[in-house]
């Protein structure tokens, strides 16, 4: 027999299939060990055949198997075959998000726990006639484990001599019982027992009866769209199905995984990024083996190994870290369709403040839509206040902070509730500016302003990381004026701190969550705090469910709204939802004060009004009428190098080759251009790009793939994004 391999070896030039001949019999999505070239090497085998069209004498033989089974699941098999295809990614980059690192290096083993217990009294109490009467260690760990019936290994060779340990267990008086110990424990929790209510059974069961298809499911915040979820998940294990159920990465707190070891125990297995390889390779081994059947995880679980897959649900879906952005680049909703239809399971779509383009769909019949137009219990949801900060500005107050918004945290405070401040920049100041020449303090491997971090009291670099020194005085013309421009969270934390000086105030953004369990630990401290407050980026918009917060203070709601992207007035409106939602979610009614320079921006009468169905009408029109998706596809094509000049030469010839193709297809494209991206350096690598918009089918943008080959050079990086989110 002969079998198709790809080797495991991140290089363009070998990313295709390999003829190797064997006289097992090896199922296709085998690991094997393979000689190549004077290496022996890790493949896989992706297809088998009776005969080869090399030279016979040429073949190599597959050397060995790694593995008694094939570790790439016949699913996964199709749904890489799509991606490449589809993506035009590397073979090998696809199988590196099936099989993670973890498991394809070897390098992580099970974690072993041997148990030691002692063999029959009897056959004990014959043994101990014919010990010396000096061995003590022999009778003191006897003794012991008469007394305590058990004990793991470790702890017995702490406590008594290896050696007699060693011994006792060759003369079969120590039985020992080997078992997987699991690095990451699901500490089991006490399930909250909820009868749903007509609503969510009604859902729960139009999606488990029917035919698979992808479902759209609207439910606004606070409606308990999780527990439709799980009861979902719940029907298809009792069918012997298995699950895959996405968040977004910031969202996978310990709340969530809580709420799921409470209805489906050690059945759940977690993946996400803060694992160490240890509880991944655990985690990944428990699913494949099927001993875990819920899998919960960030955007990369959608590759998890569940056999027989019943549903795969993602949670937030109009979040952006749906998209991979960086290389192998994908969209979750693409590859969460294909694996479904593989599958033929359901694919749901959940979220308070759906994408654009999947409400689209839904009105246009590709999804189903569902709704859950009303809180639980019918639940008011909190009223949105809109504050005029010029206004404000105009009657004399340059606080960040308005009248109305300390008035009503005043308030809060009083009655010992808890509120929540939002404002999209982390740091104290956005960035530093002389107010004598103008100057502004920049990264010098990026294109862009540094931030200042008082705390630190140092200038950080968002976009690499790099740190500066604070500066006192203008490098370029001496001046001591130096002024702070724009609000980050440690400044709101400072200036906060100084009107309730009494308060727990808790920040959360990047910076505050960097170690592991941090993000959990501040939302476990805000919460177990009355009153308090808790100041954050985004981060805290998703999913969080605090009973006792009753105020939502947006501090500044236009910052996403002029960004220069088409998805501004989209991603703005979802941002302000979800940050409302965390508001008055039990018995307590909510309140939001919005702080903006634009009230009479449409996008603030939509969310004050929860009116979605407008703001959807309003922009998918004016999608339509500009040809932006959902009605075209927006492609970038992001060009980088070390090297400007070849940078320059490779997007030139690229765009070239795109205009000859926009002339014998004109009616395929709506926009062309090329451009300086507007970050013109990331760590020292010039950007430039094409940014394109064309019909959505497959035939044009695999024109546009093959034109990449043809421009290619070893010094340059090109990027082909498809349904571009990011335009930076
Ligand atoms: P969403 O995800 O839609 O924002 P959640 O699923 O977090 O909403 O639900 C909000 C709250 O309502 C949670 O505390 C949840 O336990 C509770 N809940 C959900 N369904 C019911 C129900 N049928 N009866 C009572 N409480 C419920
Ligand atoms: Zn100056
Ligand atoms: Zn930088």
């Amino acid at each position: 027999m002969y079998y198709r391999c790809i080797v495991d070896v991140a290089n363009s030039n070998v990313d295709k299939l390999f003829d190797y001949s064997s006289d097992q019999d090896i199922e296709i999505g085998t690991r094997v060990l393979l000689p190549f070239g004077n290496r022996t090497i890790q493949g896989f085998v992706l297809d088998k055949k009776d005969s080869t069209d090399v030279d016979k004498t040429k073949i190599k033989s597959i050397i060995r198997t790694c593995d008694p089974y094939p570790i790439i699941l016949p699913d996964l098999m199709k749904l890489m075959h799509f991606m490449v295809e589809y993506y035009h990614l590397r073979y090998i980059d696809v199988i590196k998000l099936i099989v993670p690192n973890v498991i394809r290096s070897d390098k992580v083993k099970s974690q072993i726990s041997v148990e030691c217990t002692l063999n029959d009294d009897n056959i004990v109490q014959e043994y101990l006639k014919h010990v010396r009467k000096n061995a003590t260690n022999v009778f003191r760990t006897i003794s012991y484990l008469q007394q305590n019936g058990k004990e793991n290994i470790v702890n017995l060779n702490k406590m008594f001599s290896s050696s007699t340990i060693k011994k006792l267990i060759g003369d079969q008086i120590i039985i020992t019982t080997s078992s997987i110990k699991n690095r990451l424990v699901h500490q089991p929790a006490q399930e909250n027992k909820i009868q749903l209510n007509d609503t969510q059974k009604q859902i729960v069961d139009t999606i488990c009866n029917s035919a698979s298809k992808t479902y759209l499911l609207h439910g606004v915040t606070g409606s308990g769209k999780t527990e439709v979820y799980m009861n979902i998940i719940k029907q298809k294990l009792a069918d012997g199905k298995g699950a895959i159920m996405l968040v977004p990465e910031i969202s996978l707190t310990p709340q969530v995984v809580k709420n799921f070891t409470a209805k489906f125990g050690q059945n759940i297995a977690v993946l996400h990024s803060g694992l160490s390889l240890g509880e991944k390779y655990d985690e990944w081994k428990r699913i494949f083996n099927g001993e875990a059947r819920v899998v919960i995880g960030a955007r990369s679980a959608i590759f998890a190994p569940v056999h027989n897959l019943g549903c795969i649900i993602i949670d937030e879906e109009h979040d952006s870290s749906y998209f991979s952005e960086s290389n192998p680049r994908y969209h979750t909703h693409k590859v969460a369709e294909y694996r479904a239809k593989t599958c033929d399971c359901p694919l749901i779509l959940g979220s308070a403040t759906p994408s654009v383009e999947s409400y689209h769909n839904a009105m246009t019949g590709q999804y189903a839509l569902l709704e859950m137009p009303v809180r639980i219990n019918n639940l008011p949801m909190p009223t949105i206040e809109i504050v005029d900060m010029c206004k404000a500005f105009r009657n004399g107050n340059t606080s960040i902070f308005s009248q109305e918004f300390l008035g009503e945290l005043q308030n809060t405070i009083e009655h010992n509730e808890q509120c929540i401040v939002f404002i999209n920049r982390r740091g104290f100041a956005s960035f530093l500016m002389c107010r004598q020449c103008g100057y502004i303090p920049k990264c010098t491997e990026c294109d862009v302003s540094l931030v200042y971090h008082k705390r630190d009291n140092e200038l950080k670099c968002h976009y690499c990381g790099k740190r500066f020194h604070n500066i006192n005085v203008c490098p370029v013309c001496g001046s001591h004026e130096i002024k702070l421009g724009g609000v980050g969270t440690e400044r709101v934390v400072q200036e906060l701190k100084e009107h309730f000086p009494n308060v727990p105030i808790y920040r959360m953004d990047n910076d505050t969550t960097r170690t592991k369990n941090a993000h959990g630990k501040i939302l476990e401290e805000f919460g177990s705090h009355h009153p308090s407050i808790l100041v954050g980026t985004q981060m805290i918009a998703k999913g969080h469910d605090f009973p006792d917060v009753t105020l939502v203070g947006i501090l500044d709601a236009d910052l996403s709204l002029f960004f220069n992207d088409f998805r501004a007035t989209e991603k703005t409106y979802q941002l302000v939802t979800q940050v409302s939602g965390r508001a008055g979610r039990s018995k307590k009614s909510g309140k939001v004060i919005l702080q903006t320079f634009f009230p009479k921006n449409y996008v603030y009468r939509f969310v004050a009004n929860y009116d979605y169905k407008g703001f959807f009408q309003k922009e998918d029109n004016l999608r339509m009428v500009t040809n932006f998706p959902p009605y075209s596809n927006m492609i970038r094509i992001l060009i980088t190098s070390e090297d400007d000049d070849k940078a320059k030469l490779v997007s030139h010839n690229f765009f070239m080759k795109l205009k000859e193709l926009r002339q014998n297809r004109p009616k395929d494209f709506y926009f062309l251009e090329g451009m300086k991206s507007p970050i013109t350096k990331i760590q020292n690598k010039h950007r430039y790009q094409i940014v394109l918009r064309v019909v959505d089918n497959f035939e044009i943008i695999d024109k546009i793939y093959n034109i990449e080959k043809e421009v290619r050079d070893s010094k340059v990086s090109v990027f082909i994004e498809l349904n571009a989110q990011n335009l930076s």
